[in-house]
C-alpha cells in the first residue's frame, strides 16, 4: 500500500469520510461542472436513475491503482447515467464494473500512471517530463558471526559514480536498525542502478550477486559468504525531477484546479520522494480534501 494512502486513510477515516482502497479506476467522468462550493448538490437530467450516497456522506475516490486506461468523457462531460440529488461531481468507473460517485478524487500514482489518465482533460506536460529510473535492491544476510570479518560500525556508505562500481550505496541494515536481524546475524542492503546507468538492474541474479559481492570485498574487505541473498528489481521507481519542476507542477495544479475542480494529484512525483516528504504530502492532500467539505 502506498505511503500516501496510509497517511490519507489515517487523516480522513476519523472524519467519517468513506475511502475505498485499491480501487482500480478505468475511467472518470465529470458529472457536472463542480462548484467551488462542494456542498452544492449535483443534479443532471441525462438519465432516469437516482443515484446517490444514502447517508449523504461524501466519498473521496482515492485512485491508487488506476491501471492503464485513460480518463474519458472529456472535461465537462455528463455521465450516461443520470444523477439526481447525488453530491458527487465525478463518477469513477472501476475495473470490476462498479461505479463510485465522488466529489473529490485524488490521484496518488507515479507520474507516468497519472499523466495518461488526466491528459484528455488538462496539460500533463509537467508529469510527462519526469523520468523514472529503475533500481535494484540486493540484500545479503549473514548467519555465522565468527566468519563475518567486519565490525559494521556505522550505517553504511555511498559510492560516487566516478568509482565505476556496480553498487551506488550500501546500508548496514542490522547496525542501523537493530531489530532487522536476530542477535549475532548481519544484514546488508546494496543498491544497483542510477540515472546515468541502469544496466546493472538487468544483470541476472547470479551476475548481480557476484558483482555486489566483489564491490563489498574490494570496498569493505568483506570476505564472508551470505547465507542467503534477496534481489528486488524496482523498475521505473525513482522519479528524476527536471529543472523547473516546481514551477511546472504549480502550473499543472493550477490547470487541474481550473478544469477538474476537486481532482487532486500528489505523491512522490510532486513534492519530494523521501518517506517524510510523502507523509507530509499525504497530510496536505487530506487537508485539501477536508477543506472541500467545509
Ligand atoms: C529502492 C527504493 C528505496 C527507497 N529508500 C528510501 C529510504 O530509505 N528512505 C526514504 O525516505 N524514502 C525511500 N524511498 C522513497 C520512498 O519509498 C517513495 O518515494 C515513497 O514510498 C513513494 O510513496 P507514494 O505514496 O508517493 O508512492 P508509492 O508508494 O509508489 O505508491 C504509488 C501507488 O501507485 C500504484 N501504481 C504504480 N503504477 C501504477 C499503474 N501503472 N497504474 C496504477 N497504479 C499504479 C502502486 O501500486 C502504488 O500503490 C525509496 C524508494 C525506492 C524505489
Amino acid at each position: 500500500m502506498s505511503t500516501l494512502i496510509e497517511t490519507l486513510e489515517a487523516s480522513l477515516r476519523d472524519d467519517g469520510t468513506e475511502i475505498r482502497l485499491s480501487a482500480r479506476v478505468k475511467e472518470l467522468e465529470r458529472l457536472a461542472v463542480a462548484s467551488p462550493d462542494a456542498r452544492r448538490p449535483v443534479e443532471t437530467v441525462s438519465g432516469t436513475g437516482t443515484a446517490g450516497l444514502a447517508d449523504g456522506s461524501r466519498t473521496t475516490g482515492t485512485s491508487s491503482e488506476a491501471g492503464t486506461a485513460g480518463l474519458s468523457g472529456g472535461a465537462g462531460a455528463i455521465g450516461p447515467a443520470g444523477v439526481r440529488g447525488a453530491e458527487g461531481a465525478y463518477r469513477l468507473r472501476l475495473a470490476d464494473g462498479a461505479t463510485l460517485d465522488a466529489d473529490a478524487v485524488l490521484f496518488a500514482l507515479p507520474a507516468f500512471a497519472t499523466a495518461p489518465l488526466l491528459a484528455p482533460h488538462s496539460d500533463v506536460g509537467a508529469l510527462e517530463a519526469i523520468r523514472y529510473v529503475s533500481v535494484a535492491n540486493v540484500v545479503f544476510a549473514y548467519e555465522d558471526e565468527r566468519k563475518f570479518n567486519h565490525k559494521l560500525d556505522g550505517s553504511g556508505f555511498l559510492v560516487p559514480h566516478s568509482e565505476g562500481r556496480t553498487i551506488t550505496a550500501s546500508t548496514w541494515t542490522s547496525s542501523k536498525w537493530k531489530h532487522t536481524a536476530p542477535e549475532g546475524k548481519r544484514l546488508i542492503r546494496c543498491y544497483v542502478g542510477w540515472a546515468g546507468d541502469e544496466s546493472g538492474v538487468e544483470l541476472t541474479d547470479e551476475e548481480m550477486s557476484a558483482a555486489v559481492k566483489r564491490d563489498l570485498r574490494e570496498l569493505m574487505g568483506l570476505a564472508a559468504e551470505p547465507a542467503f541473498v534477496e534481489i528486488t528489481r524496482l523498475r521505473h521507481s525513482m522519479p528524476q525531477y527536471p529543472v523547473g519542476h516546481v514551477d511546472r507542477i504549480a502550473a499543472f495544479r493550477a490547470g487541474l484546479a481550473e478544469r477538474l475542480p476537486g481532482v487532486l494529484a500528489t505523491g512522490h512525483a510532486f513534492g519530494g520522494v523521501g518517506l517524510p516528504d510523502c507523509v507530509e504530502q499525504g497530510r496536505e492532500a487530506a487537508e485539501q480534501l477536508l477543506a472541500l467539505r467545509a
